[in-house]
């Protein structure tokens, strides 16, 4: 039977509990490293917990449910789910990736150029001329977010797809920021989504986790062979936790959505506010795509300060919004991209990008609204 996305948060392909000792309504948690074998050659399916946890194969089968795949990985956080697709790449790999990209996966594309010899260049994929303009005899993949990270710009995946085709490319995305509740990149033709399902997925602030989702057998048995080769495995409890915090995935985002578009038209009328980044505004430049190829506009705003004083006065002030890194979680969080998520790029390439002193990051939470807007209000005012 086929099910709508919100009954597959909670029951994944239907097949969980059933599966369950004691027909045990909830996945429990196998707290375990190694089964017995049966007998020489025999396996109950689980042999040993880095390979694969029933705990953890409950919660891949949702996600990968969740995201149209032929096979997911969880793994302890995002930048290992993100490292563990770069190890598919041989020397000398050139990979073309979206330039305003979550600063630890620029850090993280650093740090393997030199071990791993592959270079890395960052091209604004919103406009798909570039991108091609951009492609080597040497590249292998293209790297995208969307939206991005944190200016909000948004890539085209069915043109990104074309592209792959024209050189032969793995096309990977990290759809972090929309979630699988809005957007299923593997429909629009990526080989490979990956997530840190510490975000929206979990929800709770209270769990790091990443996945991998491949399109394709072929490429997750290769992907499993490299996860169970290098271990980046998220252990049972953590696993247990997400598949908690997907049950509810639906209904939170709704509300995040909600409260985000209050909050964005809000902004916009702020006087001391010059600039609301956010996809689920008409005059978004990317409103029109991103509404081709998702389901809706998620509940990241960026927002521009008339000044740096007040974006410093604002993260001194908030109240019910907490200043601090991450985000799509429950509690809404206020970011100095900056200094934090971003403090590790290049200061000219932040610069050009527009991540600056009067740049701020809202994930917004399922907190009331109005407290919310009054919360702003206040630290909005001298
Ligand atoms: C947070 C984040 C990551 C890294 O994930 P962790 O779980 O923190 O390791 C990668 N991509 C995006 C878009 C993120 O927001």
């Amino acid at each position: 039977m086929s099910v709508d996305i919100e009954t597959t948060c909670i029951h994944g392909n239907g097949q969980l509990e059933k599966d369950h000792p004691y027909r045990s309504i909830i996945t429990p948690i196998f707290q375990v490293a190694t089964f017995a074998h049966p007998g020489i050659g025999r396996s109950t399916g689980y042999d040993y917990s880095r390979v694969g946890n029933p705990t953890r194969n409950d919660l891949e089968q949702v996600v990968n449910d969740l995201e149209h795949g032929r096979g997911c990985l969880a793994t302890t956080n995002g930048m290992a789910a993100i490292w563990l697709t770069l190890e598919l790449f041989d020397p000398r790999s050139h990979i073309i990736a979206s330039e305003d990209l979550y600063g630890g996966s620029v850090r993280l594309f650093d740090a393997v150029k030199e071990s791993h010899d592959i270079s890395v260049s960052y091209i604004n994929t919103s406009f798909p001329d570039e991108v091609r303009k951009a492609v080597r005899e040497n590249t292998k993949a293209l790297y995208i977010e969307t939206p991005s990270n944190p200016m909000m710009e948004v890539t085209d995946l069915a043109e990104m797809r074309k592209i792959a085709d024209e050189h032969g490319l793995l096309l990977i995305v990290d759809n972090t920021f929309l979630s699988p509740y809005f957007q299923n990149p593997i429909d629009f033709g990526a080989d490979i989504v990956v997530h840190s399902g510490t975000k929206y997925l979990e929800g709770h602030n209270d769990t790091l986790a990443g996945f991998v989702i491949s399109r394709t057998e072929e490429l997750h048995e290769r992907l499993a062979f490299l996860y169970k080769t290098m271990g980046p495995c998220l252990a049972p409890f953590d696993s247990f936790l997400v598949l908690r915090g997907i049950k509810t995935l639906a209904i939170r985002l709704e509300r995040q959505q909600e409260n985000a578009v209050r909050i964005a038209k809000w902004l916009r009328s702020n006087p001391n506010v010059t600039e609301v980044y956010y996809v689920g505004l008409e005059d978004h430049p990317g409103y029109e795509v991103n509404k081709k190829q998702s389901r809706g506009f998620g509940g990241m705003i960026s927002f521009r300060t008339k000044d740096k004083e007040t974006a410093e006065r604002i993260l001194a002030k908030v109240k019910i919004i907490t200043f601090a890194e991450s985000l799509g979680g429950v509690e809404s969080l206020i970011t100095y991209p900056m200094i934090q998520t971003h403090g590790y790029i290049d200061p000219e390439v932040r610069e050009k990008l527009g991540i600056t002193d009067t740049l701020l990051r809202l994930s917004v939470g399922i907190e009331n609204v109005n407290d919310l807007i009054g919360d702003l209000e206040q630290a909005f005012s001298e």
